[in-house]
């Protein structure tokens, strides 16, 4: 059987970035710059007052001195400035031509209409043109994911549109006769199709836009039809129906809507029924129908590639070493995904996994945040042993 490492990279082989597309500043939150943008303009644009005090030249200090003028931000002292005088001067005015130093207005004595300021040195309190950046420097990568201080560097610059990636379009399709909508109150023998709600969140998370199409029956011409009716968008993804039962139709449906199948099985617990294969240029993931096995198969496998697809250049979760606080024991072959709640202790990350680690236990993924990789190799692994660990969050 494929190793996880064997089929993420067989998926990543297949995955290419999305083209580009311009949105306005307004919309660009989250998404990912398609190439480096460049300063058309300094920053800041002119000299100007870091503190509110008084503009002068420092070769005249220490001295006192006739206060003549006034600028405040937003305003512009367009006459020269006289040798021998000081301006009183706000925060972001920008500096009379001629002064070079700022003294803050705590060092300067006034009285009537002088001023006295103590020594200073050209450039105290001066924020320089070009100081934050210059002309024709890069202010952004391509390949970052625009968040406020991105923005706010951006609309400095004066960009009114980004171009950034597609956000990948994502179709879902879950399959399953047992399977009803939420707002259905299920009969005997059904359940509530919950792996689409947790698949929308999956996608939004890592910057995809997620288009439900339903529940497909267990038949594989309906499934087919519901599968090529969604070959349109830039990654589909099933779920269920991808093991060995009577009823596990995906894989042919699959190859009845024009996927070639690439791989199939993952050495894995779990997620092992996880499958995948191409559309023309259309990835298509079959996830497992058992949502904890959904969820780990959607971890390793579609959100790199969603990554991958916005043009980020790291795509895999930090991984750290953690200490597992409870014993396991398993036979080797399969590496195992333990869901678990990482505490800090001082220098230590103290891996709590869940009770109910079966792939069914849809609590096992409340509090969960990252998951315990166990090697394919290991057999035993006794408390408190270093294991490594896939984080969701900072920990
Ligand atoms: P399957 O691989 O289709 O045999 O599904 C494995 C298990 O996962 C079965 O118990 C299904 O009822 C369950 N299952 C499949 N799809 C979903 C879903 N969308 N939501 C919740 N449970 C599901
Ligand atoms: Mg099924």
């Amino acid at each position: 059987m494929l190793s996880v490492a064997d089929a993420a990279r067989a998926v990543a082989r297949r995955i290419e970035p999305l083209p580009a597309e311009r949105v306005p500043l307004a919309d660009a939150g989250g998404r990912v710059l398609a190439d480096d943008v460049r300063a058309a303009r300094a920053l800041p644009i002119f000299d100007n007052s870091a503190m509110d005090g008084y503009a002068a030249r420092a070769a005249e200090l220490p001295a006192t001195l006739p206060v003549v003028g006034m600028v405040a931000a937003g305003q512009v002292m367009a006459e020269p400035v006289p040798a021998g005088v000081a301006i009183r001067i706000l925060t972001g005015a920008p500096m009379p031509a001629g002064l070079d130093t700022v003294v803050i207005q705590e060092d300067a004595r006034v009285a009537g209409a002088t001023v006295t300021l103590p020594a200073a040195r050209v450039g105290d309190n001066v924020r320089r043109a070009g100081e934050d950046i210059a002309p024709g420097e890069i202010a952004v990568t391509g390949g970052t994911r625009l968040g406020a201080g991105e923005l706010a560097l951006l609309a400095a610059l004066g960009l009114v549109e980004l171009s950034v990636r597609r956000a990948p379009r994502v179709a879902l399709i879950t399959t399953g006769d047992e399977l009803v909508d939420v707002t259905t109150q299920p009969l005997p023998g059904q359940i509530v199709d919950s792996s689409s709600h947790m698949l929308g969140a999956l996608v939004h998370a890592c910057g995809g836009a997620a288009t439900y199409f339903g529940i497909a029956k267990d038949d594989p011409i309906a499934m087919a039809a519901m599968l090529a009716s969604a070959m349109d968008h830039d990654v589909v993804i099933t779920t269920g129906g991808v093991s060995v039962g009577d009823r596990d139709h995906v894989r042919g449906a699959l190859a009845a809507a024009g996927v070639e199948l690439e791989l199939w099985k993952v050495a894995m617990k779990p997620g092992k029924p996880f499958s995948f294969g191409m559309n023309g240029k259309t990835p298509v993931f079959g996830l497992p129908g058992n949502p904890v096995s959904t969820f780990v198969a959607f971890e390793l496998f579609v959100r790199p590639a969603l990554l991958a697809m916005q043009g980020l250049a790291v795509t895999a979760r930090p991984r750290a070493p953690v200490q597992l606080v409870r014993g396991y024991r398993k036979p080797a072959g399969r590496c195992h995904y333990l869901r678990v709640r990482v505490v800090r202790n001082g220098e230590h990350l103290i891996a709590h996994p869940h009770a109910k680690q079966g792939s069914a236990m849809l609590t096992s993924l409340i509090g969960c945040n990252a998951l315990v990789e166990l090697t394919a190799e290991a057999t035993e692994i006794p408390p408190n042993t270093i294991v490594s660990a896939l984080l969701f969050e900072p920990v």
